[in-house]
């Protein structure tokens, strides 16, 4: 998705990352800050805490990565024992500080704030049926709609009821944090697209998109919130309450955050990023395997899968080594601001040095976690030739990436992507390499130990398992109609 910006994301980026905390007795704002800090790879755009004191909310969002969002008296502003917290890279809507999260919303009976991870795909009806109702929206945002569409159910019915009703309505994938006056809940859309995480601390229950959150306040991961559950925080600490609002026969849990969004201490529905990661990189030695006299990773991301690579290469009696031949330059962050294409042809080697003795006269095997636009690939084949690589072989540890995410990840567009239309054999043409292999989508199933049926595999298949307009779908899926009716009985 074209944000109007002149950077350059490396690879796709994860859009948010989502906070909830109830404490007995403690201000939840500092937790939730540092909790931002552990989510801080999902979303550097802006931030934002609101909390609830038991009378009123206390809000600040503001742009920027967290260290820079908040200042100390900020922190100290934000009162009550309850919140949630928001980090973001935009989805829907603009760049700017109205789409920025926590959304709050006031209406005659309480206040709501939220915080989304994840692109709904039915938001416009949804706006155009709230709008004709009087509803009048500050942002384009999806999470606004939401927002309104849960604040209308709790005027007719109570909070459990009212979010089932909305889930009822919206279509597309959501992780949400939801304050409720002083009472802090967490969903997860029906297929579990995106990760959310229930843990437990001395004095409090935390929800977070990623475990690792819950480890940086030294709480204990209790589970993952399953797919259509509702967790109800007890707003003094002491508990929750589950609610199974919608139960599916298969999930569509977005493949990619193992693979890549994830941090590598995360355990996602199950399983620890790392290790996932490194098992996918043993199965691609399994599939792909080529003779090499090193191995080594294109850091940070590869480094995971080189090792589990390598590992199963010298399993097999491979005469290999693994060495970390290319050095990044920590200082150079996710994103470049490179107005023209020719900046951005020598971006890499602003990023990555080689170490030339590790790569003279050897023949060398590269590993990444994905190739989007095939740009930096190319850069690095070219480099490790520079270094004097008799021969460079390319291995990924995911399927090529034929088609754009509508979940809420910076995919790039179809006519971007270096495998949309290109056979595997083109793209080592086109980056240069000695030989190019991916791993095979069943591998990724097994790997994290689940199905096709129960992964989204949207951008390696180009279906989806939502109903997105002039898209295909992987299963029998249809948008809600979005009536005006009002929350359901049952
Ligand atoms: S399309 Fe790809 S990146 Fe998007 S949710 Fe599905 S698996 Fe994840």
């Amino acid at each position: 998705m074209a944000h109007g910006r002149d950077t350059l994301p490396e690879g796709p980026t994860e859009k948010c990352g989502v906070v909830g905390l109830s404490l007995s007795d403690r201000a939840a704002a500092r937790p939730i800050y540092y909790s931002l800090y552990a989510l801080q790879h999902r979303g550097q755009e802006s931030a934002g805490i609101v909390t609830h004191d038991g009378f009123q909310q206390h809000s600040h969002v503001d742009m920027g990565l967290v260290g820079d969002a908040f200042s100390e008296s900020d922190l100290e502003g934000l009162n009550g024992t309850t919140g949630i917290g928001h980090v973001r890279y935009p989805t829907a809507g603009s760049v700017d500080k109205s789409c920025a999260q926590p959304f709050t919303v006031s209406f005659k009976s309480g206040s709501l704030a939220l915080s989304h991870n994840g692109n709904l795909v039915n938001a416009d009806e949804i706006r155009d049926t709230l709008a004709e109702k009087g509803h009048a929206f500050t942002s384009d945002g999806d999470t606004e709609v939401i927002a309104h569409d849960l604040a209308r159910n709790l005027l007719e019915g109570d909070l459990v009821r009212a979010v089932k009703a909305t889930m009822g309505r919206i279509h597309g994938s959501y992780s949400l944090t939801i304050m409720h006056d002083d009472t802090v809940l967490g969903l997860r859309d029906p297929e579990g697209n995106r990760p959310l995480c229930l843990g437990k601390l001395e004095d409090g229950y935390v929800l977070a998109s990623e475990s690792a959150a819950i480890d940086t306040l030294g709480g204990e991961l209790v589970r993952d919130v399953r797919p259509g559950e509702l967790v109800l925080l007890d707003s003094d600490g002491s508990g929750y309450d589950s609610f199974q609002l919608v139960q599916q026969e298969n999930t569509a849990r977005c493949f990619f955050e193992h693979v890549y969004f994830a941090r590598p201490d995360s355990r996602i529905d199950g399983t620890l990023v790392y290790q996932a990661r490194r098992t996918l990189g043993r199965k691609l030695w399994e599939e792909s395997g080529v003779d090499s006299d090193v191995v080594m990773p294109v850091p940070d991301s590869g480094r995971a899968f080189a090792s589990g690579y390598a590992e199963a290469a010298q399993d097999d009696g491979a005469d290999v080594e693994f060495a970390e031949g290319l050095m990044k330059n920590r200082y150079v962050g996710r994103t470049f601001i490179m107005p023209t294409q020719d900046e951005r042809e020598r971006a890499v080697r602003l990023k990555l040095n080689p170490i030339r003795s590790t790569i003279e006269g050897r023949s060398v095997t590269i590993i990444d976690d994905s190739i989007v636009r095939g740009t930096t690939s190319r850069q690095l084949v070219s480099l490790l030739r520079d270094a004097g690589a008799d021969e460079v072989h390319v291995r990924i540890g995911a399927p090529p990436i034929i088609a754009p995410c509508y979940m809420g990840i910076d995919m790039a567009t179809r006519e971007e992507l270096i495998a949309s239309n290109r056979s595997v054999e083109d793209i080592r043409d086109e980056i240069g390499a000695d030989s190019l292999s991916y791993l095979s989508i069943d591998a990724v199933a097994e790997a994290l130990s689940s199905t096709r049926a129960d992964l989204c595999l949207g951008c390696v298949t180009g279906q989806y398992p939502y109903d997105i307009d002039d898209e295909e779908t992987d299963r029998p899926v249809e948008r809600p109609l979005v009536t005006d009716s009002a929350p359901a009985d049952d």
